[in-house]
């Protein structure tokens, strides 16, 4: 994809990227400074189309929250943010806008200059993301009307994964199907297993493209990749997010025939389906409870709750079971890598993932696996063990990095 020059001009002495991540009601935003990962602002407006619409902003030790005026959409969010960027005197610290967008397909392997163009191949991208891509562009308009003459800059989700070779991202369906529509896997969080895989190189103390890792980032959406000669070589993530592990509430893998069955014989519609499979199942379907590992932990440790141990049982070992099956993909593996609001706090998900582990050579220390948590990052494992770290992940940083990067590449 060729980038245009004229756009990418860094106004000199502004030194910090703008992140923004835009959901159909929400935008999370940060600004940070791409070189060191300082985060001089952040927050959140959700609720947006609503009445409730609200924004969040963080900056230092203060969090302030105000109501959003109608039409209570992403500009009127943005027009608050701009508004506190201005009273703070950060806007002329601004050199650029940093997207997350969530699909680039197979044309978008790099971080790239928002154009007319590339706007438009966002767009025609959003048959593989129909809840992401769109809402994602709506951020971008939003931007480009509210910082007009700064370059805006996608860093898609996907883009990681574009290294997977064809034995990994074709589906067992017929060879037209991708040929013709562009079904295959793609995989997701491809920013936060590259941060977090370089972090680990930096614990390994040795290049990224000497590193064989595989990574778990375990939120509420949940994959699992594994990182040859510091390239995503597959992951558990398809076409959509909703294959692979078991998540909050997409059940992760399932027989196509279950689908036709709900149909056919239970009277359910197609969006009854979609609904099913990504809203209602995972840990929330099993559990009957919550989506909320915390809740499901608290139920299962405290209250004696079946439901809640089955359901995390099932999520644990079905991310084992992922993580193991990477090992047809390497013939050397330096570690295992937790992140993720589950991977990054939870000690009993992280130890019952590792217990059926064992083959891999993976056995963690119970202590530092305790005391590991809450920000905390490091080797949890044994000293036999296989190295095995939580490590916070910062997709933010990454999109003001990649940003900044691309900008000043332009700029030569
Ligand atoms: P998202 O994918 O929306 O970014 P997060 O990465 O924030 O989600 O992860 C949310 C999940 O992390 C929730 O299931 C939450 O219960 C879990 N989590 C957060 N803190 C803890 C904790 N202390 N112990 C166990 N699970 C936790």
């Amino acid at each position: 994809m060729t980038q245009q020059k004229s756009q990418s001009a860094v106004p000199a002495n502004s030194n910090a990227i703008l992140v923004i991540n835009c959901g159909s009601s929400s935008v999370k935003f940060s600004l940070i400074k791409p070189q060191s990962g300082e985060t001089l602002l952040s927050g959140l407006a959700e609720c947006l189309l609503s009445n409730d619409a609200i924004i969040t902003i963080k900056q230092g030790g203060n969090k302030k929250s105000y109501k959003l005026a109608a039409p209570f959409d992403h500009q009127s969010a943005l027009a608050v943010l701009v508004a506190q960027l201005q009273q703070l005197h950060l806007v002329k610290d601004i050199c650029a806008i940093g997207h997350r967008v969530v699909h680039g397909g197979e044309t978008y392997s790099q971080p790239t200059l928002i154009t007319e163009q590339v706007a438009q191949t966002i767009a025609q991208l959003a048959k593989l993301a129909p809840l992401h891509n769109p809402a994602n562009l709506i951020g971008i308009k939003a931007c480009q009307q509210a910082f007009k003459k700064l370059p805006q800059v996608a860093v898609f989700d996907t883009a990681f994964h574009q290294s997977m070779p064809e034995k990994a991202f074709i589906y067992g369906l017929p060879y037209s199907l991708y040929q013709e529509h562009d079904i295959r896997r793609y995989g997701f969080h491809g920013t936060s297993h590259y941060f977090v895989a370089k972090q680990a190189a930096k614990l390994l103390n040795k290049p990224l493209a000497q590193c064989n890792l595989i990574s778990a980032h375990l939120g509420n959406g949940c994959s699992v990749t594994v990182i040859k000669h510091g390239k995503s070589v597959d992951t558990s993530m398809g076409m959509t997010p909703g294959e692979g592990v078991m998540m909050g509430t997409r059940c992760g893998d399932l027989d196509a025939g279950i689908i036709f069955h709900l149909v056919e014989n239970l009277g359910y519609s197609i969006n009854d389906v979609d609904k099913l499979v990504n809203k209602e199942s995972g840990l929330l379907g099993v559990s009957g409870l919550s989506n909320d590992c915390r809740t499901l932990e608290n139920a299962m440790l405290y209250e004696n709750n079946s439901q809640a141990k089955l359901a995390l049982t099932v999520f644990c070992y079905r991310i084992a079971k992922s993580i193991a099956s990477y090992s047809a993909s390497l013939t050397q593996l330096d570690g295992l890598i937790f992140t993720g609001g589950i991977g990054e706090n939870s000690t009993w998900v992280r130890a019952e993932i590792v217990k059926q582990l064992g083959l891999l050579n993976f056995y963690l220390d119970a202590d530092k696996n305790q005391t590991t948590r809450f920000g905390a990052s490091g080797n949890i494992a044994t000293k036999d063990s296989r190295p095995c770290w939580v490590i916070a992940t910062n997709e933010e940083w990454v999109i003001a990095e990649q940003s900044a990067q691309l900008l000043t590449n332009l700029a030569q």
